[in-house]
């Protein structure tokens, strides 16, 4: 027996390692290719859910607090993973929300404030349009305002976002989304009518419609309506609009005495969600559904982790509710995203101080000093930490560096046909390419 055989050398390890390396690759790839995921057919259904403003840090924090380091939360356990950039076409270098969503609607990158059109302003086909083309059920849904930016890029093409009775007009034109909704039903109600949802503070909610009786008009065209948890529970479809109340959960934080678990008006995300699979269900060709959490970006804009964590809680509750429809109806791509990251929140340890940028609500209306805001001495306020990593002792707080929306990637995670299209490195108009291709059953 020679000594090389006996005692391996410095040169048959490495010999050894780079065999093992060799193999490794070839397994990795061959799993590569056998783990694409299944192909799109003419019925599959696309479902796009964003965390509005939910960058890395903001995922990171969500998975800390609700699901620890053990277990993955809902959203990143999806087998498939990549990054969007999310710049738009200007005339800043940072995206809003309405040129994000666009990108992903039309396929185009867009000026900021523009909804569902492309810089020329001409109309474009977006995908809900195109879903609706092939015989697919659409909706728009939202924790907070149906008329917002992010739904506006798919059902209410318009050159300014904050034409909100014009969006909420074009939303139920011609029925083209079947399912709508969400919060704000200020938009939907002229001046003088409270509409159906008591206000509870003299500024809020006061109707501010400008397209008349919105929906009377959506009643007369065959929506079926509902305000609250009981007309929610008893639609049927196929046309519902159900306006809610909007951001109970961070109007929980703000009002004092408010339980949003009390509010008949309130109706959680996950139900509307699976009130719309319900009725989407029964449509052979499948199904269009954009949604979003838009309190997640104005929890970023306020600088308050705590309501980014609550709205990481609902968006993992609607993966969760997603995934289980699945079990039974897996042709459907579910892609989750965000338009931008809001803030330029980073989580950091204990005992650091805090930079003294200014979120958009220093001093909340009902409170006397900053909730959200550093102290003079870099104190963390209350709504920046601490915060629990689950199930350990340990904990850690967040900074931020603005009010405003920030520049970089955003991480996207995917099932379901074409899911696999979505890993690397993607300029965000990349996600209207994939869901097309899913929605039309092409390869
Ligand atoms: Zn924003």
């Amino acid at each position: 027996m020679s000594v090389i055989q006996r005692i391996p050398t410095r040169k048959s390890v490495v010999a050894l390692a780079a065999m093992v390396l060799v193999f490794a690759l070839v397994m990795l790839i061959g799993r590569g290719g056998s783990s694409k995921a299944e192909a799109p057919t003419q019925a599959t259904s696309v479902i796009i859910l964003s965390g509005d403003g939910m960058g890395i840090q903001q995922r990171t924090a969500i998975q800390y607090a609700l699901y620890g380091l053990k277990k993955r939360q809902p959203m990143d356990a999806l087998p498939y993973t990549g990054f969007l950039d999310t710049i738009s076409a200007g005339p800043v270098t940072v995206t809003d929300s309405s040129a994000g969503a666009t990108a992903w609607s039309i396929g185009k990158k867009t000026i900021n404030g523009y909804t569902g059109l492309p810089p020329s302003k001409k109309r474009v086909p977006t995908l809900l349009d195109l879903a609706k083309d092939q015989g697919k059920t659409t909706a728009l849904i939202n924790d907070h305002d149906v008329t917002n930016a992010t739904l506006a890029a798919f059902g209410g093409p318009v050159l300014n976002r904050d034409n909100k009775s014009l969006i909420a007009s074009k939303e139920i034109h011609n029925g083209k989304v079947d399912i709508l909704m969400g919060g704000n039903e200020a938009y939907w109600y002229p001046k003088g009518n409270e509409g159906k949802i008591p206000n509870t503070q003299p500024e809020e909610d006061a109707s501010e419609g400008t397209k008349g009786n919105l929906v009377k008009k959506a009643i007369g065209e065959g929506y079926q309506y509902a305000y609250n948890r009981k007309t929610v529970a008893k639609l049927t479809g196929p046309k519902v609009l159900a306006l809610v109340q909007d951001s109970a959960k961070r109007k929980w934080e703000d009002e004092k005495g408010y339980k949003y678990k009390k509010d008949p008006y309130y109706v959680p995300m996950v139900d509307l969600v699976k009130k719309a699979l319900d009725i989407a269900d029964d449509n052979p060709n499948g199904f269009f559904f954009a949604m979003e959490s838009d309190d997640l970006d104005s929890a970023g804009h306020e600088h308050d982790v705590r309501n980014v964590i609550q709205s990481g809680r609902t968006l993992n509750q609607v993966v969760k509710a997603i995934q289980e429809y699945r079990k039974t109806n897996p042709n459907v791509l579910l892609i989750v995203l965000a338009d931008h990251e809001t803030g330029g929140m980073a989580i950091e340890p204990m005992g650091e101080t805090n930079t003294n940028s200014d979120g958009d609500d220093p001093i909340p209306y009902w409170g006397k000093k900053a909730l959200n805001n550093a102290g003079p001495k870099g104190q963390v306020p209350i709504r920046s930490g601490p915060v629990t990593i689950k199930g350990t002792h340990r904990k850690f707080k967040v900074d931020w560096t603005t009010p405003e929306h920030t520049g970089g990637m955003v991480p996207v995670t995917a099932v379901g046909p074409l899911a696999e299209e979505l890993v690397g490195v993607h300029p965000n108009t990349w996600v209207h390419n994939v869901a097309k291709r899913a929605l039309l059953g092409e390869e």
